[in-house]
């Protein structure tokens, strides 16, 4: 049997010689091979870290962290002025959501109601599963007039699953705690701060950090 090579495996073995780049395997000597400098410098870096370098450890939670300013914590749902929930309902946060965790049922603004006048719809229904958040930010997002908001709020706990289910009174809650406590991240709406971010102004000292702003 012939053992020329065809053309097509001339052109493939032309083509790997310019693509495949081989290295060299390190040579090392007698000493590295026994693996004593690697093993000596591992020992010098524990030693180091034991006796010189500053201890980092936070006695949680007498002791709280401070969070960096883009932390994304626990949602909340943002009130307007007229402390009405400000989501209009129109699902972008929950098409954008990628774990699925936002749920919610729009309902038409009640038109017995004068203070619902300039509003077609409104959220009846708005849950959104803790647990199940990969707390991405996607929400916040996609959000059009900056209803959906996740706070520096991280230390979140519950008895069960149920109660990691935040329905729309406790989202709003949220925004009431962290509005009153000045907690809540400054967020602005194409270079502009909303009501949110006015409520939170006034009760922090310092201006909101570079960076912390939605789109600035
Ligand atoms: S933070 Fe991300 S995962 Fe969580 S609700 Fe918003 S979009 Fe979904
Ligand atoms: S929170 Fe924002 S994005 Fe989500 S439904 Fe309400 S208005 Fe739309």
């Amino acid at each position: 049997m012939s053992t020329a090579e065809t053309p097509v495996t001339q052109v493939e073995k032309k083509q790997k010689k310019k693509t495949v780049q081989w290295g060299d395997d390190p040579k090392i000597g007698f000493v590295e091979a026994l693996y004593l400098p690697a093993i000596a410098g591992g020992i010098a870096t524990a030693l180091k870290h034991a006796f010189f370098k500053k201890r980092s450890t936070a006695q949680y939670p007498e002791q709280k962290p401070e969070m960096p300013p883009n932390y994304r914590g626990v949602h909340r749902l943002n009130r307007d002025e007229e402390g009405r929930v400000k989501c209009v309902a129109c699902y972008m946060c929950q098409t954008a959501c990628p774990a699925n965790c936002i749920e919610i049922i729009a309902a038409p603004a009640p038109q017995d109601d004068p203070k619902w006048a300039n509003r077609d719809k409104f959220p009846a229904t708005f849950t959104i599963d803790e647990l199940r958040c990969i707390y991405c930010g996607m929400c916040e997002e996609a959000c059009p007039v900056d209803a959906i908001e996740l706070t520096s709020i991280y230390d979140l706990t519950g008895m069960s699953r149920q109660e990691m289910i935040f329905d729309k009174e406790k989202l709003l809650s949220v925004f009431d705690e962290t509005s009153k406590a000045g907690l809540d991240p400054v967020r602005t709406n194409r270079g502009a701060l909303g009501p949110a971010s006015e409520k939170s102004l006034q009760s922090a000292d310092s201006p909101p950090p570079p960076g912390r702003g939605k789109h600035g």
